[in-house]
């Protein structure tokens, strides 16, 4: 599953960007994963300015 450090994501937004199957979204102040959606790609990983997105097993 993907998991979204909070304390290092700067909600640039550039992860909901790049999502082509429209599985995050910027809530307030938190990024949230639709796991049903979200294909693991990892494109949103490559992106992020931050450093804020990995995969975990
Ligand atoms: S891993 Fe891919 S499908 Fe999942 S949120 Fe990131 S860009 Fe979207
Ligand atoms: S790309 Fe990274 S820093 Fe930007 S909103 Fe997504 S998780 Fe946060």
């Amino acid at each position: 599953m993907l998991v979204i450090d909070r304390y290092k994501c700067a909600y640039c937004g550039a992860c909901i960007s790049v999502c082509k199957f429209n599985a995050n979204e910027l809530v307030e102040t938190f990024v949230r994963v639709d796991e049903e959606k979200c294909t693991l790609c990892k494109m949103c990983v490559r992106v992020c300015p931050m450093g804020a997105i990995s995969v975990e097993e």
